[in-house]
């Protein structure tokens, strides 16, 4: 997958992200940082976002399949 694509399905990401409204307050959640973890060697992508009116704090876990094929090839690489 290109760059391109991995951009699409991170804005598909923002667009969950934007339409939770906090569960404190109803307000908008903001991303407030991305990473890829690996967990059970399946990549996730996981947003800490933060409301934008009382400031609660969630996390977002979105599989993120796309990263596999690059994932391996950078596991191959470092090993
Ligand atoms: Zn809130």
């Amino acid at each position: 997958m290109i760059l391109t694509d991995i951009m699409k399905y991170i804005e598909s990401e923002y667009k969950v992200i934007n339409n939770t409204p906090c569960e404190i307050c109803g307000g908008d959640y903001e991303a407030s940082a991305l990473e890829i973890l690996i967990i059970d060697d399946e990549p996730y992508d996981i947003c800490q976002c933060s409301c934008s009116l009382c400031g609660h704090e969630k996390i977002f876990e979105f599989p993120a399949p796309f990263l596999n094929e690059e994932y391996i090839k950078y596991k191959a690489k470092t090993n």
